[in-house]
């Protein structure tokens, strides 16, 4: 590889190569120390996530805002000591692990939080849900969704962050790891920038209900328990199969928008809910919540825990009921959270499909479709 001092640098940086990459396997290499460091400094960044119009009326304080209710749900399904089990997800914690994900005890202060909003919008945004009885308001319904939403653009635009620390990890190393440093790092973001520009899009439409310029134009599904749900989670994803094991969407062409669905599992006034929202004109999306209802009423609480350990990390387990569950059954609950952290672990046609591990703990009651 012949390239001139004064030409652009091969990595595609847009800088000079001799301002890039000229003498990089002779610098010094980042140290484990300063990774994890630089890692964590990405995971508490601070911001607040109100729509652009608002910005000006910003509280100085932003506040650690739970993605899960902490009075109603994590107090919920928390043990005696005020703890549930939850993945702790940062790059010391992976050395710690080898890569594993395990369910780990998380003091429910901690669990879920991100800083994401002031606290003066983290009220006004939210209180709607922290401080009210769930009962699928159209409000409650907007909050659950901008809540997981803001959540996932902290997420992802950390994970270019995170790139962009990977780019520098190339120093002292050989030039052929060099290049596939870059490209690794590069074939990274540009699918975490495709999967921005769709969350982003997708909180204009929240905004513009929230500023009140719109109706809403989401569907939602709330499925109602008469109990806790013993797993709360807050989370988004673009579906690629569906329950009875049909793929629904391809993620690796970036040409075509994924639909995305958000979903949440959390408890209210002693009861449990799931709402799954997505915007009405996603008829894949559609596709995918038609074939959960054609489960099995007894099928549904299984459905629900592959499908939430199968796509999001943002799960908080009960320790009480974790301690309930059988070998095979948290064997199984280890696996799918794996297969959510790695593509190969599974084929993703039959991650969400009845394969005979039956999990109860929930009955699910009534379900209303809303908007469809
Ligand atoms: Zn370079
Ligand atoms: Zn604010």
């Amino acid at each position: 590889m012949k390239i001139g001092r004064n030409e652009k640098c091969w990595c595609g940086s847009k800088k000079k190569f001799k301002y890039c990459h000229y003498g990089r396997e002779k610098e010094q290499p980042l140290s484990k120390g300063e990774a994890i460091g630089e890692s964590k400094k990405i995971g508490s960044r601070k911001c607040c996530y109100v729509p652009d119009e608002l910005k000006g009326e910003c509280d100085k304080k932003i506040i650690n805002a739970h993605t899960i209710s902490k009075s109603g749900s994590l107090k919920e399904i928390a043990d005696s000591t005020n703890h549930v089990l939850g993945l702790k997800i940062d790059l010391a914690n992976f050395f710690k692990h080898e890569g594993r994900l395990i369910p780990e005890r998380i003091g429910i202060n901690q669990a879920s939080t991100f800083s994401g909003f002031c606290a003066k919008h983290d009220k006004e945004l939210f209180s709607c849900i922290e401080d009210q009885e769930f009962c699928g308001s159209e409000r409650q319904l907007h909050a659950l969704m901008y809540r997981s939403v803001a959540k996932e653009l902290y997420a992802k635009e950390g994970s270019f962050l995170t790139s962009q620390l990977l780019k520098g990890g190339d120093k002292g190393r050989h030039p052929i790891d060099q290049l596939f440093i870059q490209n690794f790092a590069a074939s990274n973001q540009s699918g975490v920038e495709a999967a921005q520009k769709e969350l982003s899009e997708l909180k204009r439409k929240l905004d513009e209900q929230f500023l009140g310029k719109t109706r809403s134009n989401f569907s939602h599904l709330i499925v109602r328990a008469k109990s806790p749900v013993p797993v709360a989670v807050s989370s988004i994803v673009s579906p690629v199969s569906d329950f009875e094991g049909n793929l629904i969407q391809d993620l690796g062409d970036l040409s075509v928008p994924a639909e995305s669905l958000v979903f949440n599992s959390f408890s209210s006034d002693g009861k449990g809910y799931v709402v799954f929202s997505w915007l009405k004109e996603s008829s894949k999306v559609l596709g995918f919540i038609n074939t959960f209802l054609a489960i099995d009423s007894d099928g549904l609480f299984s459905a629900l825990i592959r499908f939430f350990f199968g796509v999001s990390e943002n799960t908080f387990i009960s320790p009480v009921w974790w301690d309930s569950l059988e070998a095979s059954q948290k064997c199984k609950i280890q696996e799918l959270i794996m297969a959510g952290v790695n593509p190969f672990e599974f084929e993703p046609k039959k991650l969400l499909v009845d394969d005979g591990v039956v999990f109860t703990g929930l009955e699910v009651g009534d379900i209303t479709k809303v908007n469809f």
